[in-house]
């Protein structure tokens, strides 16, 4: 087995047994940024479907390169003149940042007749550095993202403030589950998708109620590329 499979197969143990322990199903989305198709396709040989990239132009040429039944989800900063290839690539979006952003992807979506699913991004830190949503502009806002007919709300996503171990990242990813609940309670609609927990995370993600997580480097080695 070379490295990538091994590595893969040890990332779904830990995802299976910590969901487990959270008692949900929980979905691996592997993070293939930075590495060619030739690397990415050891992750399919191996079962692998869902991927994630953050660069449109990036992610077209292994899009192309791969097989035509893996599943890509978009989780990098969204720009309005790449909405229309990346919705025509990418049916699940995690990093929906805005109201505007919603808007114009609605609109886009409802032009190519597509359904997106998507992720709010929050900024669960509140970090100046960050986009995404903070708490009060999701309040606020929510309604109006759920009366946009052309996506379909998933639930929340976010990337929390730096830390120096994982168990200091799992206050944020219990702030993003009330946060969700909240929501979910306020609006009288299930939206029920975390997308949170990345390598030196995930399982502590996974024990606050992550459903999908996004893991890269655990399984490709670190990027040389940022
Ligand atoms: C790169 C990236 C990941 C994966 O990070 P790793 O630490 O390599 O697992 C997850 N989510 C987002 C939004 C990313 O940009």
């Amino acid at each position: 087995m070379s490295d990538i499979s091994e590595n893969l197969e040890l990332v779904r143990e830990r995802v299976a047994s910590a969901a487990v322990r959270s008692g949900k199903s929980v979905e691996l989305l592997v993070v293939s940024k930075t590495w060619p198709s030739e690397v990415v396709d050891e992750a399919v040989g191996a079962g692998q479907v869902l991927f994630g990239e953050n660069r449109l132009q990036e992610a077209e040429g292994k899009v192309r390169a791969l097989p035509a039944d893996l599943q890509w989800h978009f989780i990098g900063g969204l720009q309005r003149n790449k909405v229309r290839k990346i919705l025509s690539l990418f049916p699940v979006i995690h990093s929906v940042s805005s109201t505007k952003l919603a808007c114009f992807i609605d609109r886009v979506a409802s032009e190519l007749e597509l359904e997106p699913k998507i992720f709010l991004e929050v900024n669960i830190g509140a970090e100046e550095s960050k986009g995404g949503y903070l708490e009060d502009g999701l309040r606020r806002d929510l309604d109006e993202i759920l009366g946009l007919e052309n996506i379909s709300l998933r639930g929340l996503m976010c990337l929390p403030p730096r830390v120096s171990c994982a168990e200091e990242a799992r206050p944020w990813f219990a702030k993003l589950r009330e946060l969700q609940e909240e929501m979910e309670g306020r609006a009288g609609v299930s939206f029920p998708e975390l997308s949170m927990g990345m390598s030196g995370d995930f399982e502590v993600a996974i024990e606050e109620g992550a459903t999908i997580v996004r893991v890269g480097s655990a399984i490709f080695g670190p990027r040389l590329l940022k």
